[in-house]
């Protein structure tokens, strides 16, 4: 083939339709491509005139004539044509790009117009779902921040190749980039590993066994840290490799601090209930301790012939039932104090005379011979305005307990007086208050000792009254060296100092009486007592009398003595010192079989069943049923 004919065949294979209009602007050829381009045939479009084409504008046909060249682009309707010339396309619509370019001969004479046409129509619906799609793209991340914002969540994105975090923000200005360090340094030191963890876990391609992470963050402004719930999700490249983390954060402050104070208030109702319920069997033991001292003697007391011996009993009747009444003043009183209403009845009060009538008395209760008591008064005449009841109920509580607590050594009370303040104060040789006690020890129901006679309600009573009168309470002590407890009255004083101001008395007080007689015909038996409590041991002792006792003042004593002496029967006291009468009863079952009878001031159905677990073979209450325990001893 000649090179003019190779080149002749150009247009039939170019991938555009190229159109040639001669001078006049008549058409003279059409390529197969634009053939097809505008469905139809040489003949049908021969010599139509390039100036009658309805897409070239006017503008652009004045160009044309004046031999420029132009480009531009056509939704080109088919139908609007059908003037111009004949298409086999109706309805249909395309888009062409088209150029038009002057050709010129060897002396740049315009000749001709070329015009070559591309259809743009797939491209351009490419081109539109593109647009379409990124449209729903930015509705769909505006509607997200909406949703984020709506549910105060914020999302992050953890790309691991950067090792940088976004924060989607839906903004059209794009996402906020944090480094990771900055991140890192604002998570709580004890929850950074659980955060780095995860990270390298993800890094190192595995996947994450759980999808959630608690997280303390600090606030970018200020100090404080919130709590965050994060749940993730690990995102992967497209060969299936973990690529990074979404997470999705949530600010859970509230809902831990609820949650907190939820678990705050469930332990206070259990520690309340727990105190409620060892106050109960506390309160359930201490009526019965005296109830069993005057229930007994009141029953020798019926049997008694002899003056002396009826005197002892009475006497004993009296000391537990005023046991017994202050026990009931003490929990009428705290009821009082609960429903707030405590009277205060300030009247001039002559507290040199209360003091020393209030010694008198006290003295009476030493009940060891190795204490004496003294009282400081320095003054000649003292009058302050006071309520005399809960002055007295003071001072007594803290002579109560510092004899209870003194068992050698010296009590000493006094008061002294400044302008507008009384302190009133008891100072003791005693056991003093160990170190992790000292802050419970006001506390309702809180009996620090279990053994010693008490309520545990003394002290919080005082409390309560310098709570409701405006004074202060307090104490100073030293484990095994002593206390002092003191109650500062803010008050007018009327005060005169004595001109040699001293102490008075030492007066040691030993209660130890001996009672005699029984009608009960049980005799001889060898019988070991373990009780720490003198007036309940001396019930026994006289119930018994016929029989040898030998006492046991605690349950360590009791093991001792059971282990080298032979007894027909052990009555053991439950609540004891050193050792209780649980943990004695089954160290002495390890050796031998002597009927133990559980004596307990605790009637509740569980502590008779720790006791015959213990190995217990009988358990009696307290106050002791004096028939029913003669019984028992005669079947042996
Ligand atoms: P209770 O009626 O049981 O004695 P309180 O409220 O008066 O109750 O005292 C509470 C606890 O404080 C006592 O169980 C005891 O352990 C301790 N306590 C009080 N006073 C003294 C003291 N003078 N010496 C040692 N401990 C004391």
């Amino acid at each position: 083939m000649m090179q003019n004919e190779i080149l002749a065949l150009i247009p039939r294979y170019l991938p555009m339709g190229i159109i040639i209009y001669d001078k006049e602007g008549k058409l003279k050829y059409l390529n197969a491509v634009a053939l097809d381009m505008f469905g139809t045939t040489i003949e049908k479009v021969y010599n139509i005139n390039l100036f009658d084409d309805p897409n070239i504008g006017h503008h652009d046909k004045a160009k044309l004539k004046q031999w420029q060249d132009i480009s531009f682009e056509t939704d080109y309707d088919f139908d609007r044509c059908r003037q111009f010339y004949d298409s086999e396309f109706v309805h249909t619509h395309k888009y062409f790009v088209t150029k038009i370019t002057i050709m010129r001969d060897e002396h740049d004479q315009p000749q001709g117009y070329l015009l070559n046409c591309e259809d743009v129509t797939q491209k351009k619906a490419q081109q539109q779902q593109l647009l379409d799609s990124y449209k729903r793209v930015e509705l769909m991340q505006r509607e997200l921040a909406l949703a984020l914002d709506a549910g105060m969540l914020t999302s992050w994105d953890y790309q691991i190749s950067t090792g940088k975090l976004s924060k989607f923000t839906g903004s059209p200005q794009g996402d906020e980039q944090w480094s990771f360090e900055s991140i890192r340094d604002r998570v709580h030191p004890h929850d950074r590993n659980a955060f780095l963890g995860l990270l390298d876990l993800v890094a190192h391609g595995q996947h994450p066994s759980q999808s959630n992470l608690e997280l303390r963050v600090r606030n970018i402004n200020n100090e404080e840290y919130r709590h965050y719930n994060f749940v993730y999700n690990v995102r992967e490249d497209e060969n299936g490799n973990p690529a990074g983390i979404t997470f999705i954060q949530r600010d859970i402050t509230e809902d831990v601090i609820y949650r907190e104070n939820l678990i705050r208030a469930k332990n206070r109702a259990e520690e309340a209930d727990k105190l409620k319920s060892t106050f109960l069997a506390s309160m359930s033991h201490e009526i019965r301790t005296p109830l069993n001292s005057i229930v007994g003697f009141s029953q020798l007391l019926s049997d008694a012939n002899d003056a002396d011996e009826k005197r002892e009993y009475k006497r004993l009747i009296d000391i537990n039932s005023e046991i017994l009444l202050k026990l009931i003043g003490d929990i009428l009183d705290l009821s009082k104090i609960e429903a707030g209403s405590i009277d205060i009845l300030r009247k001039p009060l002559n507290l040199n005379h209360l003091t020393n009538e209030l010694y008198q008395s006290f003295k009476q209760r030493l009940t060891s011979p190795n204490v004496t008591m003294r009282l400081v008064d320095p003054y000649a005449h003292c009058v302050a305005q006071m309520d005399m009841h809960r002055f007295i109920q003071v001072f007594t509580n803290f002579v109560t307990n510092a004899i209870k607590y003194t068992p050698q050594g010296e009590i000493v009370m006094g008061y002294e007086c400044s302008p507008g303040r009384v302190r009133l104060y008891v100072r003791d040789t005693g056991i003093g208050i160990p170190d992790k006690k000292r802050e419970r020890i006001f506390g309702r129901f809180e009996k620090l000792d279990d053994f010693a006679q008490g309520t545990g309600l003394g002290l919080s009573i005082c409390k309560a009254i310098a709570d409701v009168t405006g004074a202060e309470i307090g104490f100073s002590s030293q484990e095994n060296v002593g206390s002092e407890f003191w109650f500062i009255v803010h008050t007018q004083v009327d005060y005169t100092l004595k001109s040699a101001p001293g102490d008075t008395d030492k007066d040691p007080v030993v209660v130890a009486p001996e009672a005699k007689m029984h009608k009960h015909q049980v005799k001889d038996l060898n019988i070991l007592v373990a009780e720490d409590n003198d007036s309940n041991y001396l019930l026994l002792k006289t119930i018994l009398k016929d029989n040898n006792l030998t006492r046991a003042i605690n349950g360590a004593e009791a093991v001792e003595k059971a282990k080298t002496q032979t007894f027909d029967i052990i009555f053991m006291d439950m609540k004891m010192p050193v050792m209780n009468g649980l943990e004695a009863t089954a160290l002495i079952r390890q050796f031998t079989t002597t009927p133990i009878v559980a004596l307990t001031a605790n009637a509740f159905n569980a502590d008779r069943d720790e006791a015959l677990a213990a190995g217990c073979n009988h358990f009696m209450t307290k106050p002791v049923n004096v028939d029913e325990l003669m019984e028992l001893l005669s079947g042996l």
